[in-house]
């Protein structure tokens, strides 16, 4: 589990005043001093805070299962919805990371009310699409358009947005998909349309799947969560999950028992939503008693 400087009751001017004196190589002099006594343990501290690091630790995983042949790599994103703030960072970090338009939310953070009065509790279901194992959006989609949809060996669902094109194939694939809010169409619009100048941040290319397109590419497309292959495929977690505030989101692969994710998957309890439609979802969400929250919508 993560922990913070803060809990060492340590000042900030304490911190800076006495790592200054520490690096100036007085190694020596943090046994003389007894003001830098305090300094070394903050240090070696701050060393086992990264070493602890939710996020190294998921980095990490994650550089081991790229060692692997790709069809020997399970990925699934957990999600601990008893940390979740409802702060929407994920959904704002996934906007910028994949450049998306308006009308298009690849995550989407639900407010959810279950009990009855007095015992009622307020959760935050951060949702994206569920990388599912047998995706029935894919056959869907390509019997409208053959090849728009496909499955990679990892298991990441993915578009080509070459083929996946006009309103047919988006509500074929839509209609299939058993979680709302899975597949959105890009009609092509700007946040800034209508101004005296469509800003340069919506004009750059997003670069998904190894590609860059342009706004021109990608409009009339069907767009989707993909796990930010972009970022996968080259060693970074998901901009989602580095940039959740309440350190809710893990990913990693469960075809290694010591990543992350397979450990807190096993040390908790969890629930995928609606396997009654034998999607085989790859995301998993954690709580105490998911049969009180998740379940009561997703049984
Ligand atoms: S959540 Fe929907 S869109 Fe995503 S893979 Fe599953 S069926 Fe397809
Ligand atoms: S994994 Fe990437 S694409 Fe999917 S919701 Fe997170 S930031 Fe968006």
């Amino acid at each position: 589990m993560h922990k913070t400087i803060v809990d060492k009751k340590v000042s900030r001017r304490t911190f800076f005043k006495h790592t200054a004196g520490a690096a100036a190589g007085a190694v020596a002099a943090t046994a003389l001093l007894p003001g830098l006594k305090e300094t070394g343990k903050l240090i070696a501290d701050t060393v086992k805070v990264n070493i602890d690091n939710d996020t190294l630790t998921m980095h990490n995983d994650l550089q081991r299962a790229l060692e692997k042949p790709i069809e020997q790599r399970k990925w699934a994103m957990v999600i601990d919805i008893r940390k979740c703030i409802g702060c929407h960072g994920c959904t704002v970090a996934c906007v910028a990371e994949n450049n998306l338009p308006p009308g298009v939310t690849y995550r989407t953070v639900p407010e959810v009310e279950t009990g009855e009065y007095p015992e009622v509790q307020r959760i935050f279901m951060p949702t994206n699409c569920m990388q599912c194992e047998k995706a029935p959006c894919i056959e869907a989609a390509n019997k409208i358009a053959k090849g728009s949809m496909s499955r990679r060996a990892d298991g990441i669902v993915v578009i080509d947005y070459k083929k996946m094109k006009g309103k047919k194939v988006f509500e074929a694939a839509s209609k299939a998909c058993p979680y709302p809010k899975s597949l959105w169409y890009d009609e092509g619009k700007n946040y800034t349309d209508g101004t005296p100048m469509v800003q340069p941040y919506e004009k750059r290319k997003a670069k998904e799947y190894g590609i860059e397109w342009s706004r021109a590419d990608l409009k009339g497309t069907t767009r989707k969560c993909h796990f930010c292959t972009q970022r996968i495929d080259a060693g970074v977690l998901p901009a989602c999950v580095t940039t959740c505030t309440g350190q809710a989101m893990y990913f990693g692969d469960l075809n290694d028992s010591e990543s992350l994710a397979s450990k807190l998957l096993k040390k908790n309890k969890s629930a995928r939503m609606n396997l009654a439609s034998g999607a085989e979802p790859a995301v998993h969400y954690l709580d105490d008693d998911p049969e009180q929250t998740c379940m009561v919508c997703h049984s």
